[in-house]
């Protein structure tokens, strides 16, 4: 895949990122010029200013988004973040993200995304809740079970969608669970979704050594981020026989060649909120153990990790992305020259919306599954579209990353097609 040479803010622009598999993948299709354009514009792109009152009796305003990038295929999905440095740009790639993400593991979604620009480690549990009922009834004509299901992302959890759930709720005057996933468990949350990104990492793991003839048995895994999904995942892995040598975080690293028992881990961390000082691996900066040799690299921490910058220096066999656009376009060249066979975040990471799509689903039905039925059909579209990927890599002679784009490209594109253009 041919990339210009680019500055590393360019290189990490999300809509840039996204925008280059998206071109590179749609010229591919040879997708319909037509419909070229109505996939790479946004459906619907909502800004709000809003008044909150602050604990200290002062009113600040707020500025939030919602980005409905496509809903030709079901009701737009996707995560709310809240962070100081959110933008439209970054909401507008990752709603587009959500449209791919939702095709490639066929479920019956298009894509959206949210975010309130906000500093929330700096809020108060008042202040949060006011902000987040204020911004749902601003954006309520546009959300609901039918319309666009929010979910949490990046500083919001199953509280925020609690308080979300029950002010549309309130506006309804009927409660409303399946208008958003990742409640708590109580009302109308899933089981198995709290550990149902890590679940599919596992399985994408499981089929790529299937599918490059390699053995889980003591096949060495090193895991960036140990929090929701990478914990998930490395706990998960350990108990299959993986051999868990490296733990990269924010603040250091571990790494243990003969494997890091991840149920101790597991335990330190809990008891000490770090995981460093774990005395069953020694300590090693976090660069170097991303870059320590290994089958499987699993970056579950954030984007914009593996760049131009250390790409060459990465010496694993595979890469499953756990996190969203962990790699850069520029990186992927890089890595695709070194013949590494890359699993993209689109499938990898895509257990947790098809366990949100579960959970939607359920509050529908107003029936609750089991976990083990959860984990089974989980288990099972993970693998389909494993599958699915793989095969359109073959046939289109193409990496992974863009045939999980084409394939999701030509799944919402026949569609639109299908249903036409409304006049
Ligand atoms: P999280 O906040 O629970 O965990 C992230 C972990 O990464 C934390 O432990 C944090 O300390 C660590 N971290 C932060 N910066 C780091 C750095 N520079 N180096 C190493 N570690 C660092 O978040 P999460 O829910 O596990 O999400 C992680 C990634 O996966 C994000 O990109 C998120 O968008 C993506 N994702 C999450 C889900 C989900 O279901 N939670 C689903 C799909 C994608």
């Amino acid at each position: 895949m041919a990339v210009p040479s680019m500055s590393l803010e360019q290189e990490i622009n999300p809509w840039e990122a996204q925008s280059a598999r998206f071109e590179f993948a749609a010229r591919k299709l040879n997708l319909d010029p037509g419909l070229w354009k109505v996939l790479s514009t946004p459906a619907r792109e909502i800004i709000v200013h809003f008044p909150v009152h602050m604990d200290n009796g002062s009113i600040e305003m707020f500025t939030g988004f919602r980005v409905q990038h496509s809903v030709a295929r079901g009701p737009g999905k996707g995560g709310i973040r809240y962070a100081p440095d959110v933008s439209l740009d970054e909401v507008r790639a990752l709603a587009s993200w959500m449209t791919w993400k939702c095709a490639v593991v066929n479920i019956p979604f298009g894509g959206a995304k949210g975010g309130i620009i906000c500093d929330p480690k700096k809020m108060s549990q008042g202040e949060l809740e006011r902000m987040t009922r204020r911004y749902t009834s601003e954006i309520i004509e546009f959300i609901g079970p039918e319309k666009d299901v929010p979910a949490p992302d990046m500083n919001t959890n199953e509280q925020t969608m609690a308080w979300i759930m029950d002010t549309y709720s309130m506006h309804m005057r009927q409660t409303v669970t399946s208008v958003v996933t990742g409640k708590p468990l109580n009302i109308g949350g899933s089981r198995g979704r709290r550990e149902a990104t890590g679940r599919g990492i596992k399985v994408i793991c499981d089929e790529s050594m299937r599918y490059l003839n390699m053995n889980v048995e003591g096949c060495r895994v090193i895991v960036q981020g140990f929090g929701n999904v990478g914990s998930n995942a490395a706990r998960l892995m350990h108990e299959a026989g993986y051999k868990i040598i490296g733990i990269a975080e924010f603040d250091g690293g571990l790494y243990n060649p003969n494997g890091i028992d991840i149920h101790q881990l597991l335990e330190y961390r809990s008891r000490n909120n770090t995981i460093l000082g774990f005395s069953g691996a020694e300590a090693m900066p976090s660069d170097e153990v991303i870059e320590s040799e290994c089958e499987i690299l699993i970056p579950a921490a954030m984007e914009n990790v593996i760049t131009s910058r250390n790409a060459d220096r990465i010496k694993a066999r595979v890469v499953v992305e756990g996190a969203n656009g962990p790699t850069t376009a520029v990186a992927d060249e890089i890595l695709a020259e070194k013949r590494i066979f890359v699993m993209p975040d689109i499938l990898s990471n895509a257990g947790g919306v098809t366990a949100s799509y579960f959970e939607w689903v359920q509050d529908r039905q107003g029936y609750f599954w089991k976990e083990a039925i959860i984990n089974e059909q989980l288990e099972q579209i993970l693998r389909d579209s494993f599958e699915d990927v793989t095969r359109y890599a073959e046939a289109h002679n193409v990496n992974n990353r863009i045939a999980a784009y084409m394939l999701a490209i030509d799944r919402v594109a026949f569609t639109i097609k299908q249903r036409g253009i409304y006049a």
